[in-house]
C-alpha cells in the first residue's frame, strides 16, 4: 500500500505549504491515502498535524499546493461542503454544549436541519449514539461526561454526516489504557463498517494496532511514511520523539 496509486485515489495531498506568518507549518507536504485505509499521523507536538487535517477538512486554505477527494479538487471550496461530500473531523479540544444533552449536542450540528427534532432525525441520532457507544448516555447534560464519553461524543458528531474519510484528532489523549482500548475499537469498528480513517494519535501501541500505514512529520515535512513497524524502527523518527 505504500505504492503508487492512480488519479482515481481516494484522498491526495498534493505539494501542501502552509505558512502562519513567516513560519511553515507545512512544507510540500504530498501524501495518499486509499479508500478503506487506517492511516496513522504521527509526529511531535508543533509538527503540522492538526494543520493537516484543517486543510483537508477546509479549516485553512493552503498557500501551494491540492487536496483532491475522489477525484475532485477541492482546495478552495467551504469545510461544510467537503463535510457534505464525505470528510469529517474530530477536534483535538472538544468544545460540547455542556448545558445541552448528548442527543441535542449532535442533533444541533450541521448534518442535522435546523430545527428539525423530527422523529426521524431523533432516532437518526440515537442509532450514531447507539453506534458509539453512548446510547444510555443520550439524554445525560454533556457537561456530565467523563472524559472518554466527551471523545466519544466528539467522533459522534463527526460520524453524523455519515463520512467517508473519518478524521480523529487525538481522541485517545489523556484516556486510561481501557478506555483507549475502547476507542481504539470504536475506530476498528467504523474501518470495518468501509469508513476509511485517519487517526493521529501519540499513544503508539494504539497506533501500531490501529494502522496499516504510518506517517510520521516532524517541522511540517513528512520524516517517514510506510508500515507501522517501519516507521517506528527508523532513526529519524526516534530521533524526532526523542528530541521533542
Ligand atoms: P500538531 O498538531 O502536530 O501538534 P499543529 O499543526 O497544531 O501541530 O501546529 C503546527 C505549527 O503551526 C505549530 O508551530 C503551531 O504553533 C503553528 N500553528 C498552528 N495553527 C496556527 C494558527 N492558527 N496560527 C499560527 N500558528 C499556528
Ligand atoms: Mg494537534
Amino acid at each position: 500500500m505504500t505504492g503508487e496509486v492512480g488519479n482515481n485515489s481516494f484522498l491526495r495531498v498534493e505539494g501542501i505549504t502552509k505558512r502562519f506568518g513567516g513560519f511553515t507549518a507545512l512544507d510540500k507536504v504530498s501524501v495518499d491515502v486509499v479508500k478503506g485505509e487506517r492511516f496513522g499521523l504521527i509526529g511531535p507536538n508543533g509538527s503540522g498535524k492538526t494543520t493537516l487535517i484543517n486543510i483537508i477538512s477546509g479549516v485553512f486554505r493552503p498557500e501551494a499546493g491540492a487536496i483532491r477527494f475522489r477525484g475532485e479538487d477541492i482546495t478552495h471550496i467551504a469545510a461544510h461542503q467537503r463535510n457534505r461530500r464525505g470528510i469529517a473531523r474530530s477536534f483535538q479540544i472538544p468544545r460540547p454544549f455542556r448545558s445541552m444533552t448528548v442527543l441535542e449536542n449532535l442533533m444541533v450540528g450541521q448534518d442535522f436541519a435546523a430545527g428539525d427534532a423530527s422523529l426521524h432525525s431523533r432516532d437518526r441520532a440515537h442509532a450514531i449514539l447507539q453506534r458509539m457507544g453512548l446510547g444510555a448516555a443520550a439524554n445525560a447534560l454533556a457537561g456530565r461526561l467523563s472524559q472518554v464519553e466527551l471523545r466519544k461524543m466528539e467522533l459522534a458528531r463527526a460520524m453524523a454526516a455519515q463520512p467517508q474519510l473519518l478524521v480523529s484528532d487525538e481522541a485517545m489523549a489523556g484516556l486510561s489504557s481501557s478506555e483507549v482500548d475502547e476507542v481504539l475499537d470504536l475506530l476498528l469498528g467504523l474501518s470495518a463498517d468501509g469508513i476509511t480513517i485517519i487517526m493521529i494519535e501519540h499513544i503508539m501501541h494504539a497506533v501500531m494496532r490501529f494502522s496499516q500505514r504510518v506517517m510520521c512529520l516532524e517541522t511540517g515535512k513528512i520524516i517517514a511514511l510506510g508500515e507501522p513497524k517501519d516507521v517506528m524502527a527508523n532513526p529519524r523518527v526516534q530521533e524526532a520523539y526523542l528530541g521533542a
